[in-house]
């Protein structure tokens, strides 16, 4: 099918890459001209807005960083909203489920239909395929585009209300969130007691403590000290953030997801914005005086 394609990063970029080896017809647009450029090598249409994705395709996805960006490539100025042929918003991002409904509402008055999908399995799961995706909407709807959204990955529907996926995939990654600060505080405790990290992570692999940090970002990413799985820092504050909220909107106080929270907050205001998530073990090692992991 003839799919547009808006937002070309770590996550937008292989999903997109994936639809068009796939056979879709492809048009995209990125604010990053060689993000388009990487992809029209690859046999994609490049577009020169939003608006001019949705003047060529019924279908438009989205993989976008901030609630801002989500809201002005949808409904702004030279948006989605004001394309000619645009049937359908698939908005693969992570905006929680409040700015999921403003969209909604927004996009309605034109006739064209949100869908919510936001994704979870990092960036090795969108270049393999095998993300988790989430998706709310009318059915009917969910049904013409469940074909695509196949190729990116495991697809669930989670219900008609707008919003409902992005709750999902806040509950989801409030424990990715946990996972990493909380195996990073293990690891320390156990360094700082003279452990070997590598053999504590093979430990609680083996064993009940195994999670998706010990499993994926300490033995890629933390251990051997690059910092470099592919999801920014600011981004999982982003998530974090709109869950709290969430759970407020809900008059919902959890003790865990504060606690969460302030330590990601460390995070951000110490290793900034732009640093790689898995950098969140550094305040922790620097409060106590420790460094997991690198060249012994
Ligand atoms: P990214 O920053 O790597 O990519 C975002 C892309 O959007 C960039 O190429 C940027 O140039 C482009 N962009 C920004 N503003 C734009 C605009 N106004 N118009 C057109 N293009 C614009 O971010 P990412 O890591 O790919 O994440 C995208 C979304 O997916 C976020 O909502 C994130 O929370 C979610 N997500 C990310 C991961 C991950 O592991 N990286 C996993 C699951 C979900």
């Amino acid at each position: 099918m003839d799919i547009g394609f808006i937002g070309l990063g770590n996550m937008g970029f292989p999903m997109a890459r994936r639809l068009i080896e796939a056979g879709h017809q492809l048009v995209v647009f990125d604010t990053r001209k060689e993000a388009v450029d990487k992809l029209v090598a690859r046999g994609a249409r490049p577009a020169a807005s939003p608006k001019d994705v949705a003047d060529q395709a019924e279908t438009v996805m989205a993989s976008l960083p901030s609630l801002q960006a989500s809201v002005a490539v949808a409904t702004g100025e030279n948006g989605v909203i004001e394309g000619k042929k645009v049937k359908r918003f698939v908005d693969l991002s992570t905006v929680g489920s409040q700015m999921a409904a403003r969209i909604h509402g927004l996009l309605a008055k034109r006739n064209i239909v949100q869908i919510d999908s936001p994704v979870s399995g990092g960036v090795a799961g969108a270049e393999k395929g095998t993300l988790a995706v989430m998706v709310s909407g009318p059915r009917a709807e969910f049904e013409i585009i469940k074909a695509a959204l196949d190729v990116i990955g495991k697809v669930f529907f989670i219900g008609e209300k707008p919003g409902s996926a992005q709750t999902m995939k806040l509950a989801n990654n409030f424990l990715s969130a946990t996972a990493i600060v909380a195996t990073s505080e293990a690891v320390v405790m156990g360094v700082k007691a003279g452990l070997d990290p590598a053999v504590m992570i093979d430990v609680i692999n083996a064993g009940s403590g195994m999670n998706t940090a010990s499993r994926d970002k300490f033995p890629r990413s933390v251990l051997p000290r690059s910092f470099d799985f592919g999801f920014a820092t600011g981004l999982m504050v982003k998530d974090v953030r709109l869950c709290l909220e969430e759970m407020k909107q809900l008059g919902l106080s959890m003790e865990v997801a504060d606690a969460v929270g302030r330590l990601w907050e460390t995070v951000i205001k110490d290793e900034g914005a732009e640093s790689d998530f898995t950098a969140a073990i550094k305040p922790i090692e620097k409060k106590a005086g420790v460094i997991v992991g690198g060249k012994k």
